[in-house]
């Protein structure tokens, strides 16, 4: 499958009809004149739309996404097709450059379940009873709650970032079934959870997955982390989405089910086509608010700009760098499939 019309068309025949397509490609060229000329790079999360691959620089998850932002030395403008808090993320690491997300209504129900006050009043009162008290919090959250943490993290390096700080006592932020998994394999900290949840992947049950095991003898089930307990349970791994990607590659199983978010299986489609991905996704909303339109305006009209203040942006990077040194992740030492490079 060589052509835009071709990778699109296989992946949904119905919605990517030749009417639909033609014009995007158009758009496609555009995008990439506009890129040159403003010297811009575009990031994009591998929950975007099938048509925003094309004009990425990098694809990736949150942690590939966020080491990539902090390296894009030589660029003016970054444009990042993801969510909101990813762009402020590109900002907290670029604050010279210009961020720009194409479209404001790519926010994140999940980082809007905790609020920088909220998260102050909590911490002071569980630090009443544990001193020692450290908070964690997923990338998935605000600046301003990054702000009030000790050190963020990932789905991909959560355990490893709770594992290694020196507390016993870590509240974690904003996800409590990721919260759940931390503590399943860092049995010997107490994990606190907030009490927030991603719509996305709180909605999928383990009927999906046992209908598909019974369904396909063989089938490998992967499972993000940030599923209820009982489905994680049910699976052959719980994965961030690059690990996904990879597990996928390495496997010697043919067919695969990816509980998660339905951009990842269509990323998986094309990354590797050799194996067939079964379908139990679940859309999230903001994940797909951006149209290759948007990003067309947003490179012409410098929309939507993101800005953090600098002292919240400062307490945010410092969180961010936390991470980095506890895992030792760079960019150097990552084999996420983050870095496919267009053009
Ligand atoms: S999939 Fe969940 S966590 Fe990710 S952007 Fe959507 S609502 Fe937020």
């Amino acid at each position: 499958m060589n052509t835009l019309y071709d990778k699109l068309h296989g992946l949904d025949p119905e919605f990517y009809t030749e009417d639909r397509v033609t014009p995007m490609l158009a758009t496609v060229e555009r995008i990439k004149k506009l890129k040159r000329e403003r010297n811009a790079v575009v990031l994009a999360h591998n929950y975007q739309r099938p048509e925003i691959f094309e004009v990425a620089d990098f694809l990736g998850d949150s942690l590939g996404l966020s080491l990539k932002a902090a390296e894009v030395k030589d660029a003016d403008v970054i444009v990042f097709c993801g969510v909101h808090f990813m762009a402020e993320t590109a900002k907290i690491v670029n604050p010279e450059k210009v961020v720009l997300l194409p479209n404001l209504a790519a926010g994140c129900s999940l980082a809007d379940m905790a609020t920088g006050p909220e998260v102050a009043k909590r911490v002071a009162e569980l630090r009443k009873t544990y001193p020692d008290l450290q908070v964690v919090t997923y990338v998935n959250t605000t600046a301003e709650v990054k702000a009030h943490s000790d050190a963020c993290c990932t789905s991909s390096n959560a355990v490893s970032v709770v594992r290694a700080l020196e507390s016993q006592h870590i509240l974690f932020i904003p996800d409590q079934n990721l919260a759940r998994h931390v503590a399943l394999h860092v049995p010997e900290k107490t994990i606190i959870a907030w009490d927030g949840y991603c719509y996305v992947h709180h909605q999928i049950t383990p009927e999906t997955v046992m209908t598909m095991r019974r369904q396909i003898p063989g089938i490998k089930i992967l499972v993000h982390p940030e599923c209820r307990d009982d489905v994680v349970a049910l699976a052959d791994a719980a994965l961030s989405t690059s690990g996904m990607v990879e597990y996928a590659q390495a496997s010697k199983a043919t067919d695969f089910l990816a509980v998660t978010e339905c951009g990842l299986s269509d990323l998986l489609q094309i990354s590797v086509p050799d194996k067939t991905f079964y379908r139990a996704c679940k859309i999230c909303r903001f994940m797909k608010a951006i149209s290759l339109d948007d990003v067309e305006q947003s490179l012409l009209q410098n929309r939507f700009q993101i800005e953090v203040d600098e002292p919240v942006r400062s307490r945010a990077r410092m969180a961010l760098n936390r991470m980095f040194e506890l895992t030792g992740e760079t960019r150097d030492n990552l084999s996420l499939p983050d870095s496919v490079a267009n053009e």
